[in-house]
């Protein structure tokens, strides 16, 4: 098996993870109750979708 001949310095596996972040996920304010909520998805503090209610959890 092949073996690195030199070790990886910090400084270039630091460089080598600058490619490594964690994504936000798509938020956007309902529009219904201005809360923020996922995008494409049910606003879960009102339960409202497009403009109507669809999910009622009182
Ligand atoms: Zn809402």
């Amino acid at each position: 098996m092949a073996v690195p001949f030199r070790r990886t310095s910090k400084t270039r596996k630091n460089k080598r993870r600058t490619h490594y972040k964690l994504s936000v996920p798509g938020m956007v304010r309902c529009p219904q109750c201005d809360a923020m909520k996922l995008a494409h998805r049910v606003c879960k503090e009102c339960g409202y979708y497009k403009g109507a209610e669809v999910v009622n959890n009182d």
